[in-house]
């Protein structure tokens, strides 16, 4: 563990609480006036010394941290005080690809490869399914998850933006969502053209705001045309904004993107200026060295999602040892809900630092640290986020995640990135804040209300059966299991 120097504005003048009240108050109200001082946990700071905190508070400001404070400091009088005392105080994680509207599909096609999966299956049900409900109401069931089990920031990749980024509003939690195209009609929008049409004013619409942020995404190379995708990534780069693509996730994909577009798919991105900071390959798995030194060149990052391709029997881990040393940025993802099946980036650590080491047949690569650092920094890096999350940085937004460690699974604690990639599950978090207010407090969402959001997922998925039952019956096929 390394102990650190004392970093922050710890001089800085401090809050007087002139009424009683306001300093016994919920710290959840209390950091709206101002400061809150998460003190007495184990701060995993993960900045570039990954400095580690024993008995270390955060002073938060507002939506920002103000400064970290060592357990010799002096603590500043008059901040409310939430007790961190068991807890491991780390960076939110950070999801870079998902489809989170999706989770009202989970468990629905299981054990079949991933074109039959999406064209039996998921692509259908989105066609008879999908509306502006569907999408609000799945994209904040999937909000609570992420948020209860560590995650504040998600990349999502899905239909109905605006009726998506209405829930991710609500839920409280960051994420970078905007317009998507694919080359068929969508349940949105009937054609690429119309879902960009009026693209830009809704990155327009939400540039300046505290928590989504706006970017686009493009499928992939084997469903719509290199000339949509540009279009798509052209708008992501006028507005500096993210830009999200599946690429190279399985073998058939490259056959059909060399028959569409004469190119491998990271050769056809290069060729349209679409590998550049902030753009998002989702998987990334099969990339030949001269693709890990385009990617490395153009400053593109790769998000691994290692459960979702070990489900669909991809033959192959992606390379992230080669990615990183390359210097490509390298976050994880955990895909959407019915590829998974959970959203729990704890689970996604643990399965990524032991997938690699099986490949490689090194149990030294991919250590827990620079596991715990994908999740977290490298997710950051991946979303061209990282001067607003990913580290607990004076001057970062306040996207906290406080992680119980009194518990059978995680005493005694020797090491804390073992712990938090092996041991701990998502299940472990106990309060988490986004942008300096907390959404999560011991176990519990503060900003929605989960009951309903479950009523309503329950009355979706009566509806996604009768469909299913329908579009198999047609096929001529069985699917799904018995009734709930
Ligand atoms: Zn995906």
């Amino acid at each position: 563990m390394n102990r650190a120097k004392v970093m922050g504005r710890t001089d800085a003048p401090l809050l007087v609480c002139v009424l009683l009240a306001a300093c016994s108050a919920d710290p959840g109200e209390a950091t709206r006036d101002g400061r809150l001082l998460i003190d007495g946990g184990t701060v995993v700071v993960m900045d570039e010394a990954g400095t580690v905190l024993e008995g270390g508070a955060v002073l938060v400001e507002g939506d920002a941290i103000a400064g970290l404070l060592d357990e010799a400091d002096p603590r500043p009088s008059g901040v409310p005080v939430l007790d961190a005392t068991g807890h491991l105080v780390i960076p939110g994680l950070v999801n870079t690809h998902g489809h989170a509207a999706m989770s009202l599909f989970r468990g629905l096609a299981d054990d079949m490869p991933l074109m039959t999966w999406l064209d039996d299956h998921i692509f259908p049900a989105e066609a008879a399914l999908v509306d502006p409900e569907f999408v609000y109401w799945g994209t904040l069931l999937s909000s609570i998850e992420m948020l209860k089990s560590g995650t504040t920031t998600f990349a999502d990749m899905y239909y109905f933006r605006d009726d998506a980024a209405r829930a991710v509003i609500d839920a409280g939690i960051r994420a970078v969502l905007g317009p998507h195209v694919i080359g068929f009609p969508a349940p949105d929008f009937g054609s690429p053209e119309a879902s960009l049409r009026d693209a830009a004013q809704f990155l327009e619409r939400y540039r300046d705001h505290p928590t989504l942020v706006p970017g686009t995404a493009a499928h992939s190379l084997y469903t719509t045309s290199l000339d949509d995708v540009r279009e798509t990534a052209r708008l992501a780069i006028d507005f500096g904004a993210p830009f999200q693509i599946h690429a190279a996730e399985d073998a058939s994909e490259f056959a059909t993107a060399n028959e569409l577009t004469g190119m491998g798919v990271v050769e056809a991105l290069a060729s349209i200026g679409a590998l550049r900071p902030g753009t998002v390959l989702a998987h990334a798995i099969y990339l030949s060295e001269e693709d890990i030194a385009r990617i490395a060149a153009g400053g593109a990052g790769i998000s691994h999602n290692p459960e979702s391709n070990l489900k669909l029997g991809i033959r192959r881990a992606a390379p992230v040892v080669e990615a990183l040393a390359a210097g490509i940025p390298v976050g994880l993802g955990t895909d959407g809900a019915a590829s998974n099946n959970n959203l729990d980036l704890f689970d996604e650590m643990d399965t990524a630092a032991k997938l690699h080491k099986f490949t490689n047949g090194d149990p030294t690569a991919l250590p827990a640290e620079t596991v715990f650092r994908m999740a977290t920094m490298g997710g950051a890096r991946v979303l061209n986020l990282d001067d607003r999350i990913g580290s607990l940085e004076p001057g970062k937004r306040a996207d906290i995640v406080l992680l119980d460690t009194r518990r059978a699974g995680l005493t005694p604690l020797y090491h804390v990135y073992s712990h938090l990639v092996y041991a701990a599950r998502g299940s472990d978090v106990s309060t988490v804040l986004v942008n300096g207010r907390i959404v999560v407090r011991d176990g519990r969402i503060l900003t929605v209300d989960e009951a309903e959001a479950m009523e309503r997922a329950h009355a979706f998925g009566a509806r996604v059966r009768a469909v299913v039952e329908r579009v198999a019956t047609e096929a001529g096929t069985a699917v799904g299991g018995p009734p709930p």
